[in-house]
């Protein structure tokens, strides 16, 4: 059955390419390798399109984009929440914003816990619904850190007073607009839209899911290993390292150097010893 699906697969995404004037390399196209893996075949057409497009949008270009964002009433307070919580907890936006169709993927008051207590936490456990890629809906953990200390803007305290507006309603999605309604995918690609258009970026490096890219590459550039890292944003394939990118030119736009410091992974090193290591330690 796989077998017929995969094959599938691999035409229609050869088709899609076509019209675009692109050919289908097999051996270097991980999306393949993901479709095995279950995931849905417009998913994967997307990413074989914007792969090479998105840039990781790292914790500085998140606080250059807070700064735009000021206002603070309810919708922006979520606003500023999103991107700090899609950057470090790596979520898609599947779980940030509302989806109609899943309902159940969203995120609710329950699937958070501040611990080690809610009124002195130093760190919150999430426990993500389910996602597009995972067809078995298997839990998967996120944990994050506060980083009050380290005078980052933190998400842990960020989103504890919402978490307490909200909590009475466990089941419901976490984040509200002013008039109560859920947050959509549009609202998400809105907020990073006038944001890059306010920082002189262009958008189409920064969909929402360049959070996810950006939450790994920025473990990447501190120093965690790759099999951290895929324990982490829990991926279970070699697609992460098409995750981990070796650098974001924009950061110089705003002020910051690439890397802060360190010498940078390059693209090729994906391929070195040390990939091939990772790869063995996954099975
Ligand atoms: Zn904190």
């Amino acid at each position: 059955m796989i077998g017929k699906t995969f094959a599938a697969h691999v035409s229609a995404i050869n088709y899609f390419l076509k019209l675009r004037g692109r050919e289908l390399n097999i051996a270097k196209c991980s999306q393949l390798q993901m479709l095995k893996t279950g995931m849905t075949n417009t998913a994967a057409k997307l990413r074989v399109i914007t792969q090479f497009k998105r840039r990781a949008l790292v914790r500085p270009l998140i606080h250059a984009m807070l700064g735009c964002i000021k206002t603070r009433n309810r919708t922006n307070q979520w606003r500023r929440l999103a991107l700090l919580l899609g950057h470090d907890g790596m979520l898609r936006c599947s779980n940030l914003t509302y989806y109609d169709k899943e309902p159940d993927w969203y995120l609710c008051p329950k699937h958070i816990t501040f611990l080690p207590s809610l009124a002195q936490p130093d760190r919150m456990r999430i426990r993500l619904p389910g996602s597009k890629t995972n067809h078995i809906n298997t839990e998967e953990i996120r944990i994050i850190h506060c980083v009050c200390a380290k005078n980052w803007p933190c998400t842990v305290h960020l989103l504890l007073p919402v978490y307490q507006a909200r909590q009475h309603d466990p089941g419901a999605w976490l984040f509200a607009k002013q008039d109560g309604s859920p947050y959509y995918r549009h609202d998400l690609e809105e907020t990073l839209l006038n944001c890059c258009d306010f920082l002189d970026l262009e958008y189409k490096y920064y969909t929402p899911h360049a959070l996810r890219i950006g939450g790994a590459t920025w473990l990447w550039w501190h120093q965690h290993t790759v099999a951290e890292i895929a324990h982490k944003g829990n991926w279970r394939s070699d697609s992460v390292l098409t995750y981990l990118r070796s650098e974001n030119p924009d950061l110089i736009k705003i002020g910051y150097q690439n890397g802060f410091g360190r010498i940078l992974p390059t693209k090729s090193d994906w391929t070195n010893e040390r990939a091939k290591k990772w790869r063995f330690i996954l099975k």
